[in-house]
């Protein structure tokens, strides 16, 4: 029997950062056992044999309005400043999105104000003071036409509903505005790890003294091996009850990536705007047309000198056994069963469930991170007490 304090199930941000903490700040002694071949669960990159660096499971912008996050993170990487933006493909043309004075003049196809812009808005808008769905959160702000053009079917071909069964919170993500600000994300902190996450990991790992991970391992495999005081759960909460209260809804997704020699992006110069990319901005969605929802070229956001370049299209799949789980579903069904899994999860007191999969949370990196700094503060003041 090897004995631990820590038996911490997933090396994502959120498994990673309570290692940390535990081992940096009260010498405990951690395992992580994570099933996948490498750390950084699904924040992590790596080169491709294009030599591309690339978001392996989808584009992770970091961004966050939390200053102890950033500083936290800090501590092991440089950063990057990067304002993320994007485009939205319709109707045949690239349009400025998320939703902005400049979107609204290539409507009019003429140029605009912010006050014409807001006076037009108040028309189109369907009055509804308390938005309940994710229809309602779009066409509350904007009216019919937009909804249509850049919401209605996306959300649809993401999630595999309409988007009156999400939560307004799923397309309220999403800003609108009516200046000229066309970053695709609002908060004040925007950036990547300057050397890419993974070096963040290991930088991370590196300042862990008392941890050993074990790569390709399912938890279950080790638990008749080892001894512990508490374990920290970062897997879907209703595996770890044998979905006993019955399955709880994921979404999932294909990634399919496309390398590009400059040979290759000969034909593609006009349309990217300048040599060695294949499209004019780093995520390019597609509401209406095609059955994946983005292409992805991270090359525009790591700034990563390279000739090749590489694309990854993203399919929307159906979550259940053989899927993984990339989103929880943020709807009222699906938060009910939830709710169940919760109180089971609450009454394991040797258990901490954190992170995206555990607490069936739709949330950024930095909420991972603040939920894991959270969680082991009220472990160490319950230790002390
Ligand atoms: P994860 O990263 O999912 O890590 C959980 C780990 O647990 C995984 O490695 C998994 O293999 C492991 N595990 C599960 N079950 C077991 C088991 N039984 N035994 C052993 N190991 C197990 N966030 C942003 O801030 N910005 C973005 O732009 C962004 N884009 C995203 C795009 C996509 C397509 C997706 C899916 C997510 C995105 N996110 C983004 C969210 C981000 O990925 C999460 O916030 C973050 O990964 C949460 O970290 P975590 O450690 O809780 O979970
Ligand atoms: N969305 C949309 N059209 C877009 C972009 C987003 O309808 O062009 C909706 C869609 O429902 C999506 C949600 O807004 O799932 C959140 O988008 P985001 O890009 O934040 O999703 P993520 O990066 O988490 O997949």
């Amino acid at each position: 029997m090897e004995r631990y304090d820590y038996l911490i199930v997933g090396a994502g941000f959120s498994g990673l950062v309570m290692a940390e903490r535990l081992s940096s700040q009260l010498g405990q002694r951690c395992l992580i056992v994570e099933k996948r071949a490498h750390i950084g669960g699904n924040s992590h990159d790596e080169y491709d044999a294009a030599g591309v660096l690339i978001h392996s499971y989808g584009p992770h912008y970091f961004r966050s309005n939390s200053s102890k996050v950033v500083e936290y993170l800090s501590q092991f990487t440089e950063w990057r400043q990067v304002p993320y933006r994007i485009l939205s493909f319709t109707e045949g043309k690239y349009w400025s999105f998320p939703i902005n004075l400049q979107t609204f003049e290539q409507l009019l196809a003429r140029p605009s104000t912010t006050e014409e812009m807001e006076q037009t808005l108040r028309k189109w808008r369907v009055p509804i003071s308390n938005p309940s769905n994710s229809e309602e959160v779009i066409v509350s702000q904007v009216g019919r036409e937009l909804y249509e053009k850049f919401f209605r079917n996306y959300t649809r071909k993401q999630w595999g509903r309409p988007a009156t069964e999400l939560d307004a919170s799923v397309c309220g993500r999403i800003p609108i505005r009516t200046n000229r600000d066309d970053r695709y994300l609002s908060e004040k902190f925007q950036a990547l790890p300057a050397a890419g996450y993974h070096r963040l990991f290991q930088k991370l790992l590196a300042a862990t003294p008392n941890v050993s991970v074990m790569l390709r391992t399912n938890y279950r495999e080790v638990l008749s091996q080892v001894e512990f005081k508490h374990m920290i759960f970062t897997g879907p909460v209703d595996e770890f009850f044998d979905y006993r209260l019955g399955r709880l809804p994921y979404r999932s997704l294909s990634f399919q990536p496309e390398s590009f020699s400059p040979e290759a992006l000969k034909d593609r110069e006009s349309i990217a705007g300048k040599k060695g990319f294949w499209q004019p901005a780093m995520q390019v969605n597609y509401p209406n047309d095609f059955d994946f929802t983005r292409i992805v070229e991270i090359k525009h956001a790591t700034g990563q000198e390279t000739e090749n370049t590489t694309i990854v299209r993203e399919y929307p799949r159906p979550g259940g056994p053989d899927a993984e789980p990339y989103y929880p579903i943020p709807a009222p069904e699906s938060a009910a069963l939830y709710q169940r899994y919760r109180e089971l999860a609450e009454a394991e007191k040797k258990v901490s469930f954190i992170g995206r999969l555990a607490t069936y949370r739709y949330c950024n990196m930095d909420q991972a991170v603040a939920m894991a700094l959270a969680e082991f503060e009220r472990l160490r003041d319950a230790t002390v007490a």
